[in-house]
């Protein structure tokens, strides 16, 4: 026996130098996942420098100066990145908006106030709103930053996008998407710069030398979310019946590629949990003016902090984007590092909302927007604390895990490859 095994790798060797070459390299080294390659090209200081870049345009609110060199600042870096192929949706947007009457809130459930999608605002909250307020912000850098109002009357405004082409399906594509502009008199750090920074580190890594995907993929970046969703649906009105069609013809060319599903990124770094009641020096609970405990959530990062994938049940697409919510969901557990990903069906005011009557569509957040944003689970939504200094890097890992669970189903779903 011991002669037996002491002959058997002078064997194997010999069967190894008639096995061909390619095979011999295939089965000893065994070919490194690609997903993983690819969502290995993101990290921390690229995706906090991004954010940290939004940021010198201030608050980026809507028909300013200042959101116009964001887009001007966004497009250049898409081009930079290699995604070259770069357009912008013009739209006509007129201030002040003429809001529809609110509908009558709907009855309260055993859980709480029904809250926006169809949630159920569970527990305690905390405060909500927008601050238009612009002494509100302290710093008098950002304030002088902010101080240009939103024009008034009718104006152009503009979105940005740039397209990753298919080799094989260039004609059908996945739309990557999140709203560039923000209000508060803040950074709009986390709403939006997480979500666009989010976008573009995507299309970063998409367009790095060797990668391939099989399918489309449209990185944009939309206006005038903060009004109502304005860009996405003079996207959705402009470009729908464009789908599919070949211009010119013969040419393998798809302007507008069949739209195979859309997702959404909103606010992609704070999760510190529910409010609870906040505590003075003396360890009594701190009292508003009118004599009621304040709520606020938790200072740092909650350990279970998740990243919450939505579709709305009740949208004609909703069987669709439950199944890409899942899908999201499952890239999520083999590739992000830190934070899981949670699947709920109230998906609401977001830029994926013009979408539902069309394709799935899906949201990424944070927090559940229904739920838990919806019920003051971050005290920054809209407000001049939306800083980049407001968060840490537990928050924008976060973020980061949200990127690399995108980068990964989308990766997935369009065959990427990466020769690397
Ligand atoms: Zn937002």
């Amino acid at each position: 026996m011991k002669r037996t095994r002491r002959a058997f790798p002078w064997c194997l060797i010999a069967l190894t130098a008639l096995v061909p070459r390619s095979f011999a390299q295939g089965s000893s080294a065994p070919q490194t996942d690609p997903i993983a390659a690819l969502v290995n090209q993101l990290d921390l200081d690229r995706y906090k420098a991004t954010i940290k870049g939004l940021t010198q345009f201030g608050d980026r609110r809507q028909g300013t100066e200042r959101n116009r060199k964001a887009l001007d600042w966004i497009e250049a870096r898409l081009k930079s990145y290699g995604c070259t192929n770069t357009e912008r949706l013009q739209f006509e947007f007129t201030e002040p908006v003429k809001r529809a009457p609110p509908a009558a809130p709907p009855p309260a459930r055993a859980g709480g106030p029904a809250g926006a999608g169809g949630s159920t605002l569970f527990g305690q909250r905390g405060a909500t709103g927008v601050n238009i307020d612009a002494s509100a912000q302290p710093d008098e850098h950002l304030r002088a930053l902010n101080a240009e109002p939103t024009p008034q009357g009718t104006s152009l405004r503009e979105d940005v996008y740039c397209t990753k082409v298919g080799t094989s399906h260039p004609e059908e594509m996945y739309i990557v998407g999140a709203h560039m502009d923000g209000i508060g008199w803040g950074e709009a750090a986390d709403d939006d710069g997480s979500g666009t920074a989010l976008v573009m580190e995507l299309a970063r890594v998409f367009s790095l030398p060797g990668v391939e995907t099989e399918r489309s993929i449209r990185f944009i970046l939309f206006n005038n979310e903060e009004t109502g969703l304005h860009g996405s649906s003079a996207y959705v009105a402009r470009r729908k019946d464009l789908q599919g069609i070949e211009s010119p013809k013969g040419s393998g060319r798809y302007p507008e590629p069949k739209w195979l599903g859309m997702i959404q990124h909103d606010m992609m770094l704070f999760d510190h949990g529910m409010p609870v009641a906040r505590l003075g020096a003396d360890g009594k609970p701190l009292l508003d003016p009118k004599g009621q405990p304040v709520y606020a959530p938790p200072r740092e990062q909650r350990a279970e902090a998740d990243i919450n994938v939505e579709y709305q049940s009740a949208a004609q697409h909703a069987d669709g984007a439950a199944r890409l919510a899942w899908a999201f969901r499952a890239a999520n557990d083999k590739y992000a590092v830190r934070y899981p990903a949670a699947v709920g069906f109230h998906m609401t005011n977001t830029d994926s909302t013009p979408f539902t009557d069309w394709v799935p569509a899906i949201s990424v957040r944070e927090n559940e927007r229904g739920m838990q944003i919806g019920a003051g689970w971050n005290p920054h939504w809209h407000q001049p604390t939306d800083l980049y200094s407001a968060y840490s890097d537990k928050d924008f890992l976060l973020g980061l895990d949200a990127a690399r669970t995108t980068l990964a189903a989308i990766a997935q779903l369009t065959g990427a490859k990466f020769k690397n």
